[in-house]
């Protein structure tokens, strides 16, 4: 029986947080989200540019497996459509500028097959992985251990093949490749189907963008319970007693029979829970670590790349501040707009410089790439999550060596009344805003659970 005092708290309204909150609603059970912003979205925030052009400064992109959130698109009816992808796309190599069609880049013959080489060997350790249990593989311990920079020097027999893997992996893990445990990256992409998965637009996890932004499924998602949402309150501490929870928000404190945090690691972290969660879980916390990224994103009239035939995707190695680049135009070519990536230490060090020379840095590199006529940009924005208190970094959390051998799933386990969703704590889709749906939504379904069991 469902008792009528059963109160559930949600912390965050990213889209974890929204999907869990979507569940009760539609079961009739009560409940309250806490955000510490003052927007919908955590790690999804789309930002109104000019009246009529709206830029993913987060998450932008769904594709490949990722059915649910094909099935919310469905069912709140947002549309969306093709990232654009036709044309050649260019590849800087030590110095070297050139253009190239499909997805291989033109490289030496050797780099080349060592390139497929590394791809295959990947994507047949990972097919190994339990995504439960990933630290039961036979060799846990040994992939563990290592890096991600580690297995890539060492099965790398060119300086190209290497670099063309290192811009890929980083751009797919958002952070430098000796933060990364080799054992995680194996989850993560098990986690995500497959490495050609992550890395494609076609048939990949970039296909697709939703009109208008991200942030409007999220909003979607939200208006049927819009007014349970608590804005601008950061959940402080939360006491356990017997048989309740005691919230404080700087606005005050509530009683819970329930909690589900849908918040990144470092933030859960932050939060002061007396009598404290596992041991497990407070150690794992103490080492989990953030991605870093930021985007930029330069503003034209109109897509003119691609009467050049080029699909304004580029890869580079270079000094140049952009490590890969995207068209990030509204479906309706309206305006063009050039998004690149800035990654891990580049990341720290160009958000460190003022906007302008931000901005200048970026030109630069986008007119040796695009030409004089990448001179003439309309408006240019960039934005990292890294420096935000409320998700102090981003794509997601990244586990280091031996995390996992030594710590397991402990980040997602429940304890009691208390659950863990974010997309930290998703088994499919890791990372990515699919995995947070299925992370809230779990969460939800256990609270349903145990109501429905007394
Ligand atoms: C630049 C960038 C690009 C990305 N690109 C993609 C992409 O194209 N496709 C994709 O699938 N994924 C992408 N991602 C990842 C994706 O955005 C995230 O995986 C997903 O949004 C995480 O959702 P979440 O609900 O788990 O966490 P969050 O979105 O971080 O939500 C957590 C919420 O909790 C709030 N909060 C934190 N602490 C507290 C507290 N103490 N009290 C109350 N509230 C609190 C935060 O304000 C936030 O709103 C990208 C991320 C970034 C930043």
């Amino acid at each position: 029986m469902i008792h009528p005092t059963n109160q559930i708290a949600i912390i965050g309204a990213g889209f974890s947080g929204l999907a869990a909150a979507r569940i009760l609603n539609q079961a009739g059970i009560s409940f309250q989200v806490f955000e510490a912003r003052e927007r919908l979205g955590g790690r999804v925030y789309t930002q109104q540019i000019q009246e009529d052009l709206y830029l993913d400064m987060g998450g932008q992109w769904i594709g490949s497996s990722q059915t649910r959130m094909y099935e919310l698109c469905e069912e709140y009816g947002i549309s969306y459509f093709e990232t654009y992808n036709q044309g050649k796309s260019i590849l800087e190599l030590k110095g070297k500028i050139k253009s190239y069609q499909g997805t291989i880049p033109k490289l030496d013959i050797i780099s080349l097959l060592n390139l497929d080489m590394i791809v295959r060997k990947l994507e047949r350790m990972a097919s190994k992985i339990d995504l439960e249990k990933p630290w039961i593989h036979p060799k846990a311990q040994l992939f563990d251990g290592q890096t991600l920079e580690d297995f890539l020097k060492r099965n790398s027999k060119t300086e190209t093949c290497y670099q063309v893997m290192k811009v890929g992996m980083q751009t797919i893990f958002a952070c430098e490749l000796h933060e990364l445990s080799l054992l995680h990256t194996l989850f993560y992409i098990r986690s995500g189907n497959s490495l050609g998965a992550l890395i494609s637009i076609k048939n990949g996890a970039q296909q697709h963008r939703i009109h208008g932004g991200m942030q409007t499924l999220a909003e979607a998602i939200a208006k049927p319970f819009f007014d349970r949402i608590q804005f601008d309150s950061p959940v402080l501490s939360i006491i356990r007693e017997k048989e309740k929870f005691i919230l404080n928000t700087s606005k005050g404190a509530q009683v819970f029979s329930h909690i589900i945090f849908a918040v990144p690691p470092p933030l859960l972290k932050k939060i002061g829970i007396n009598p404290p969660l596992s041991d497990q879980k407070q150690k794992l916390l103490e080492r989990y670590d953030m991605g870093c990224i930021g985007k930029c994103q330069m503003v034209y009239p109109k897509p003119f790349w691609r009467d050049q035939n080029l699909s304004g995707q580029a890869v580079s190695d270079s000094e140049f501040y952009l490590q890969t680049l995207f068209d990030s135009s509204p479906a309706d070519g309206q305006y063009g707009v050039l998004m690149g990536f800035v990654i891990g230490n580049k990341a720290r060090k160009f958000f460190k410089m003022d906007e302008d020379s931000r901005k200048q840095a970026v030109k630069k590199q986008l007119i040796q790439y695009f030409g004089e006529e990448a001179n003439q940009e309309i408006n240019y924005v960039d934005h990292t999550m890294n420096q935000e208190t409320w998700s102090e970094g981003c794509y997601a959390g990244i586990r280091e060596v031996n995390s996992w051998t030594k710590y397991h799933n402990s980040y997602s386990q429940s304890e009691g009344r208390l659950h863990f969703a974010g997309t930290e704590a998703a088994i499919r889709w890791h990372g990515y805003i699919e995995g947070a749906v299925r992370a809230g939504e779990a969460a939800a379904e256990k609270i349903l659970q145990e109501l429905n069991n007394g």
